[in-house]
């Protein structure tokens, strides 16, 4: 086995031990491998591993590795199918057509103007409809990404009159100086409030490599984990 499909499958059995610990089944979670810095073959070769989700966090990135990658697939590489590719990071409103292009959905909605974009670069109303999830800022610094806990609520009432994004619950990153649990049941907290505004509003994406057992506990859908799969991540120049 390579060190990469030893990894995912360490790490797939730890997701498996913590869903059981917290009564959960594990196929109600989402395992996205997040892939930012490593190359395009990263992905090529999780997809022959069987991964479907991966996570990219920068626009420009997520645009080349998706171009790089159909190219490929053009000549000798078979087409990647069924893979979707998740958008977590900060994103500027001039780039919404490009991420909407290129992402099955979108994390990291924090504000009015970014949903009003990128509904507003989705074309004729037939375009298939953007997965979005409402960004919620865990910490008490309000430079990070995320709209705070007590905004979340209206930013989520905004998306739901855009008909081209659906709106499909919460993301969080924990704080680094509070324990994961406590910032985690926050968000699920938030979660509730955004459920009850749209009941099909039901993922909670929350969970790295270092607190993915705990947003399990604590009732995350969606897990983003990196290096502990892929490995520590290239430099980034
Ligand atoms: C990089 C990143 C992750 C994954 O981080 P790891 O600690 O490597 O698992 C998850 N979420 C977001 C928003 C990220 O930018």
């Amino acid at each position: 086995m390579s060190d990469l499909a030893a990894r995912l499958s360490a790490i797939d059995s730890q997701i498996a031990d913590a869903a059981r610990t917290a009564g959960r089944d594990a196929a109600d979670i989402t395992r996205i491998v997040v892939t930012k810095f490593h190359p395009a073959s990263l992905v090529r070769e999780l997809h022959a591993l069987g991964v479907r989700d991966v996570g990219e966090n920068r626009q420009q990135e997520l645009e080349a590795k998706r171009a790089e990658l159909e190219t490929d697939s053009s000549q000798d590489a078979p087409a990647l199918d069924g893979l979707r590719w998740h958008f977590i990071g900060q994103a500027q409103t001039n780039k919404a057509a490009s991420i909407r292009r290129n992402a099955d959905a979108v994390h990291s909605v924090d504000r009015i103007k970014l949903a009003d974009s990128l509904h507003r670069v989705a074309g004729d109303a037939q375009q298939d409809v953007l997965d979005v999830l409402v960004q919620v800022n865990l910490t008490d610094d309000p430079g990070r990404g995320g709209v705070a806990p007590d905004e979340a609520q209206r930013l989520a009432e905004h998306i739901l009159t855009l008909p081209s994004l659906r709106l499909r619950g919460v993301m969080g990153v924990a704080p680094l100086d509070e324990a994961p649990a406590s910032a985690f049941a926050r968000l699920h907290g938030v979660a509730d409030g955004i459920r009850s505004l749209d009941a099909s509003a039901t993922w909670i994406s929350a969970g790295m490599t270092g607190d993915f057992a705990e947003a399990i506990a604590a009732g995350a859908t969606h897990l983003r984990i990196g290096s502990a799969i892929t490995g520590p991540r290239p430099d980034r120049g």
